[in-house]
């Protein structure tokens, strides 16, 4: 059971008010918001700890260093990883994408093919998007159908000898589906192709079991999940990281370097060139117990009480309609009033403190799938309540009649 007032009372930006409105943040599922005890990790390090890690032998770095590999464990544990060097630390989601996209160049070829869905962020297209220029691979699309869905008889279509990897996420940032990943998994691997998991919008829903799932790559960021921005996960199975050169070169990544040769270091710091944050990678473990804190179940029932209401309240207003009605969907609701364009919506509510995202959301295969320059979205996590759902359906229908 989540106790809403009490756990309101860890998150001090609910107290502030914009436009003279109390806050009203329905933009999760762009950034979470971030617990006092995530801020105080944050300060505690820049006051205690401040210091780079893991080539030093003074004191402070042997700390720093110890609470980095700290936070590791913390998220190898909580995301099931087999191994600590199966979790490799980057800047977020995007970067995670990117370093497999750019290593997976040596290991395909002309005439491979590599799977997208439909529901993708640009995130998780543009980087394979390259990787097919630089390879000649192909890249082919599974389709979703109105509701929003993945259709599962195409993607079974679209599998063959020649399919070498799928990308997908596990939950859609701009509808909310939530999409049948373990079964995609099995069928990639059916073909002997891997999957790559993009978890940014689950990791906030669900604690996701890489082992069960049998998943090759999952990538996250922290910022989605009560973290601070610019660090995330890629966890990867020990076999592909081994298999795939390293992305990017510099200090830690290293074995032995000479002018004739460098060998690189073993896992994880292989894909972990430079300085990373490493204040961000503390606070990621400090999220990480924040919310098992809570509880994964707890939040997800208690998530699935907001949609419901909210789903049942907007609908109720005349030429809303809402996009993407899954069966299986997580707490994010786009919708758009007929005649009317989501920006308009989104600033009117802006004035009444109501942060929604407007616009196509990074996913404008999506928008153009159902012929819309872009949707209103809110999206709710467990510190909202009935009572700012019922300020959000106020807004709207205000909106409406001014702009109608
Ligand atoms: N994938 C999905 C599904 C997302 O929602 C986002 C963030 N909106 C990203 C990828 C990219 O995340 P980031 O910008 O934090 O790297």
């Amino acid at each position: 059971m989540i106790n809403v007032d009490k756990i309101r009372e860890d998150f001090p930006i609910l107290n502030r008010k914009v436009n003279g409105k109390p806050l009203i943040y329905f933009d999760n599922a762009a950034t979470s918001q971030t617990p006092q005890q995530v801020i105080d990790v944050i300060v505690d390090y820049y006051s205690n700890y401040n210091a780079n890690i893991h080539r030093g032998v003074h004191t402070l770095s042997q700390e720093a260093t110890d609470l980095y590999e700290g936070a590791r464990l913390k998220i190898q544990k909580h995301f099931n990883a087999k191994h600590n060097y199966e979790i490799i630390l980057t800047s977020g989601t995007t970067h995670g994408i990117n370093l497999v996209a750019s290593s997976f160049s040596s290991l395909l070829e002309k005439g491979d093919e590599v799977l997208v869905s439909a529901l993708e962020h640009h995130s998780n297209i543009v980087p394979w998007q390259m990787l097919c220029e630089r390879t000649g691979a192909t890249l082919k699309v599974i389709p979703m159908n109105e509701q929003g869905e993945l259709i599962m008889s195409d993607y079974e279509a679209l599998l063959s000898q020649k399919t070498k990897l799928v990308f997908v996420n596990h939950i859609s940032n701009a509808l909310g589906t939530i999409n049948p990943i373990k079964k995609i998994i099995e069928m990639a691997h059916e073909v002997g192709a891997a999957v790559l998991v993009d978890g940014a919008q689950s990791c906030p829903h669900i604690k996701p079991d890489v082992q069960d799932l049998d998943v090759d790559f999952y990538v996250v960021g922290a910022h989605k999940m009560c973290g601070p921005t610019g660090v995330g996960l890629l966890y990867g199975k020990e076999e592909w990281l081994n298999k795939l050169p390293p992305y990017q070169g510099g200090g830690e990544m290293i074995d032995q370097v000479t002018f004739e040769k460098t060998t690189y270091a073993g896992l994880p710091h292989k894909f972990e060139a430079g300085t990373p944050n490493i204040c961000g990678g503390i606070a990621f473990g400090a999220a990480v117990d924040y919310l098992n804190g809570i509880g994964f179940d707890a939040i997800a029932s208690y998530e699935h009480e907001l949609l419901d209401y909210a789903t049942q309240q907007l609908l109720d207003i005349e030429g809303l309609k809402i996009y993407g009605t899954a069966k299986e969907k997580t707490s994010v609701i786009s919708f758009n009033i007929q005649g009317i364009h989501p920006y308009d919506i989104g600033t009117i509510l802006d004035k009444m403190g109501i942060a929604v995202r407007t616009g196509h959301h990074c996913a404008q295969p999506i928008m153009d799938f159902y012929k819309i320059p872009g949707t209103v979205r809110a999206s709710f996590a467990f510190y909202n309540t009935k009572q700012e759902i019922d300020a959000l359906v106020e807004g709207v229908k205000t909106a409406k009649m001014m702009l109608s």
